[in-house]
């Protein structure tokens, strides 16, 4: 068998030649064995004695110890004794050489631990054969024994190891009152979005360079005590990283540390072709808190990256008790809003959007609501932000649209110019980023009879402000198809107007904040009048939202703004009651009061 063909399994490339010693008094002995090794990739050191033998292995830890047992103050059974009795010597393999053919002398020297022995005199080849056998089998259980603790598309530590440097930093603090530590949950904000639209590879890359990232940044300078272990940057799976921060004294120093990932991890990842950018959420705690299981502090952890994520992403939080019930809380409505998509927990309602001037119902914007059997009824403020870290605002959007459309289209049938002229559907920022958006909805569009220009579709600021890249692209594909957008909830986030000038707005809904302000004094009203004087310059129709008071409107109708939402007009509707609504407007939506 050739020497590649030997190779095990998961063999690794560009190894260091083998290192044998050999403990020989004969000096002949040692000529002879280095010539005879040569053909094959070991390095030979030669000794005449044990103890310089011994000494030599101490500092050379060979592979393998070639050990003559007829050396002249001591035999190779007293050898190997010394040797297992080193810890740092005893699992280094230990072939014996001897002249002896008596049984006894093998037998004490297998049971003195010697993986093997060799008859003298011996050939070359037998001598080659039994070397190369031994360094391979050692190589094997070693490269195992690697290939458990390590994460083979990163070269970081696994779990496994994590959780075993872990346990050994948690039993630390119980011996040392002054040592503590800290542990950081990692998880990419985008990843998933990533490995499924530009594929697996590119999915590995980013994983690799994110790995490498977290090596780079943390090397050396997070070793603070000086008899530090250092840092742990292991993967958990998928794009779950966790870093062990050594001699930790308090979470400030873990924050700072996190406080310097955090950019740096953001910045865009050149994989090959693809140019990309995730940023990450980062979950903090410390041993401070008191742990005794390695499980215990990794799921704190865990519970607090998911708190950095529902704060935004690309932040960090640190671990407090509290965070625990919370995170049960949302399990428990995530788990039952997986098992309401598709049924009739969901409904509809509807709330006109009134034109100020004329009293006529312009539009509905179409909200949705989930009365939960047990749970009751549960605001889209709580449960749409689960739905969309869960993805299954996907499938809720696609039902919300479809049933909206159906129901519009019955209104127009029935209700003649009493109709609302325009749906507005609110769009999450999942549905923003996601590549087949258009598809799903010209889709729905077709299947429902729906013209695509009685749809009027409310994005936020911050949806574009996250999404710039595909915004432009995306609004502007259905702006040409006909489709009117709206800028919904303005005044809360940036108030950037220069995204009003660069997107192709139709609407611009103003959000409640601002109106409810109007009534406090001149100044806010002429922020007001400042804003729609712009959205007029721009073409675009200006909808007050969350009017509640008559104070509210009737500033409102003074500074002239066309469009108006709120209790005030009309709460939200189911589509029966909108009907009635419609026909029968209530008396100060007709003017009467
Ligand atoms: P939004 O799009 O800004 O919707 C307006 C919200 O303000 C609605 O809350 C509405 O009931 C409420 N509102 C209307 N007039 C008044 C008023 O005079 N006073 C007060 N205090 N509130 C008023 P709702 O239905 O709880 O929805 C909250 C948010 O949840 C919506 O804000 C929207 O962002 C989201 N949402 C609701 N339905 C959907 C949906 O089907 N899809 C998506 N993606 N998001 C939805
Ligand atoms: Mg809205
Ligand atoms: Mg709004």
């Amino acid at each position: 068998m050739s020497a590649e063909r030997r190779k095990p399994v998961g063999w690794q490339e560009a190894q260091q030649p083998a290192r044998v010693l050999l403990i020989d008094d004969d000096v002949t002995i040692h000529s002879l064995v280095t010539a005879m090794l040569k053909s094959i990739d070991v390095q030979v050191t030669c000794a005449t004695d044990a103890s310089a033998g011994i000494e030599r292995a101490m500092t050379d830890r060979p592979d393998l110890i070639l050990l003559d047992h007829e050396l002249p103050d001591t035999t190779g059974v007293e050898v190997l004794a010394r040797l297992k009795a080193v810890p740092q010597l005893a699992g280094i393999p230990v072939i014996v050489v001897t002249a002896s053919e008596r049984r006894e002398v093998l037998t004490a020297c297998f049971a003195g631990g010697a993986s093997d022995y060799l008859r003298k005199p011996f050939f070359g080849a037998e001598l080659r054969a039994r070397v190369q056998s031994v360094i391979d089998r050692q190589r094997m259980v070693a490269e195992l024994g690697r290939a458990a603790h390590v994460d083979s598309l990163t070269g970081l530590p696994n779990r496994t190891l994590l959780h075993l440097r872990l346990q050994a930093a948690i039993d630390r603090t119980a011996e040392r009152p002054d040592y503590g530590f800290a542990v950081m949950f990692i998880d990419f904000d985008r990843f998933k979005i990533i490995n499924d639209s530009l594929g697996h590879e590119v999915g590995d890359s980013l994983l690799r360079e994110i790995a490498q990232r977290l090596r780079e940044n943390l090397r050396a300078q997070d070793t603070i005590a000086r008899d530090a272990v250092g840092p742990t940057v292991a993967r958990l799976g998928g794009d779950e990283f966790v870093i062990v921060l050594d001699e930790i004294a308090d979470i400030s120093m873990a924050v700072s540390v996190a406080e310097r990932l955090l950019p740096s991890l953001e910045a865009s990842y050149d994989l090959g072709e693809h140019t990309v950018r995730s940023s990450a959420s980062i979950g903090i705690v410390h041993s401070g808190a008191g742990y005794d299981l390695a499980d215990d502090m990794l799921r704190d952890a865990d519970i607090a990256m998911y708190e950095a994520k529902a704060r935004g992403r690309n932040c960090y939080a640190v671990f407090t008790p509290f965070m625990r019930e919370a995170v049960r809380n949302r399990l428990r409505l995530e788990n039952a809003l997986r098992d309401a998509i598709g049924t009739d927990q969901f409904y509809l309602v509807y709330q006109p959007i009134v034109s100020l001037a004329t009293r006529r119902m312009e539009s509905v914007e179409v909200l949705v609501r989930w009365r939960h059997p047990e749970l009751g009824l549960i605001s889209p403020v709580e449960f749409i932000p689960i739905a969309e870290e869960t993805r299954l605002i996907l499938q809720l959007a696609d039902d919300v649209l479809r049933r909206a459309c159906h129901q519009f289209l019955e209104w127009r049938d029935r209700l003649g110019d009493a109709a609302p002229n325009y749906l507005s559907v609110n769009l999450s920022r999942v549905q923003l980023a996601d590549p087949s958006l258009t598809d799903r909805l010209f889709s729905i569009l077709e299947e429902t009879g729906m013209p695509a220009d009685g749809i009027q579709l409310e994005v936020t600021e911050s949806q574009l402000m996250q999404h710039r890249g595909v915004a432009t692209e995306l609004l502007g594909r259905l702006k040409r198809h006909g489709i009117r957008l709206a800028m919904d909830d303005f005044g809360t986030g940036y108030s950037s107007l220069s995204c009003l000038q660069e997107y192709p707005f139709d609407v611009l809904k103003v959000d409640r904040a601002l109106t409810e302000n109007v009534s406090r004094g001149r100044g806010y009203s002429a922020l007001l009048h400042a804003v729609m004087t712009l959205a007029e310059n721009l073409g675009l129709d200006v909808v007050a939202e969350g009017i509640e008071t008559m104070e509210q409107l009737v500033m409102l109708q003074a500074l002239e703004c066309p469009l108006g939402q709120g209790y005030l007009l009309s709460r939200p509707l189911e589509a029966e009651a909108l009907e009635s609504w419609c026909l029968e407007p209530s008396p100060l939506a007709t003017g009467a009061l």
